[in-house]
């Protein structure tokens, strides 16, 4: 994919982001990994107003290439991208429902719905760091080392992980509509959670 073609697909993506409202204000921050350079929403921009001046570039060293200053979340980012080689992808979310569970330092594990155990199983909520610190990177890193793609930040939001944009925002999507479905369960009755055997069943069906 040549640059502009890289530049169209974070606009795009982080539009559909914003719309649907995952990361309200100049929240939330979105990143590509291609040819050993990091392209980053610039750092206090709407994702909903991105245009070509709003994309910063990187280094895996954190070094800029071109006078933008990249999302204050840039070590996160880096730190995800070094540690698994098969993440090309990285949306950072505030998305309201699923920060819920990250205020309440609860993990997303109540097994509801099939396409969310298969999907994930689990979502962990890593324990709160300061935003933009090293700290902040390296525990949600952790959290990628053993596998996980979404990762909630306590008191903060959630940050996912993907082959690309497509996939990382669909997944985002999917987590935000499990917290939406959680909430809207509890309020009209009891909840109910499909056994060991159900969950067992659905996570065969990867093979
Ligand atoms: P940036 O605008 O610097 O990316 O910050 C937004 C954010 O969500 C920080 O956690
Ligand atoms: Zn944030």
């Amino acid at each position: 994919m040549n640059k502009e073609d890289i530049f169209k697909d974070i606009i795009y993506w982080a539009g559909r982001t914003y719309k649907a409202d995952m990361v309200p204000a100049t929240s939330g921050n979105i990143s590509r990994f291609e040819d050993n350079i990091i392209y980053m929403s610039k750092s206090g921009v709407c994702l909903g107003d991105m245009g070509y001046e709003d994309i910063a570039e990187l280094d895996i060293n954190n070094n800029v290439l071109n006078g933008i200053k990249p999302s204050s979340e840039r070590l996160m980012h880096i730190e995800i991208y070094k540690k698994r080689a098969d993440i090309r992808a990285i949306i950072h979310i505030h998305c309201p429902y699923a920060t819920a569970f990250a205020v309440c330092h609860k993990n997303m594990n109540k097994p509801i719905l099939p396409e969310f155990i298969y999907n994930f199983g689990n979502i962990p909520s890593a324990k709160y760091a300061l935003p933009s610190s090293y700290e902040l990177a390296n525990e949600i890193a952790e959290y990628f080392i053993k596998g996980h793609n979404a990762v909630l930040m306590e008191n903060h939001g959630l940050v996912v992980g993907a082959g690309s944009l497509k996939e990382a925002f669909y997944h985002c999507e999917s987590i935000q509509a499990y917290a939406k479905t959680y909430f809207a369960s509890k309020l009209l009755g009891k909840i109910h959670t499909l056994n060991k055997d159900e969950v067992k069943k659905i996570q065969n069906l990867k093979g």
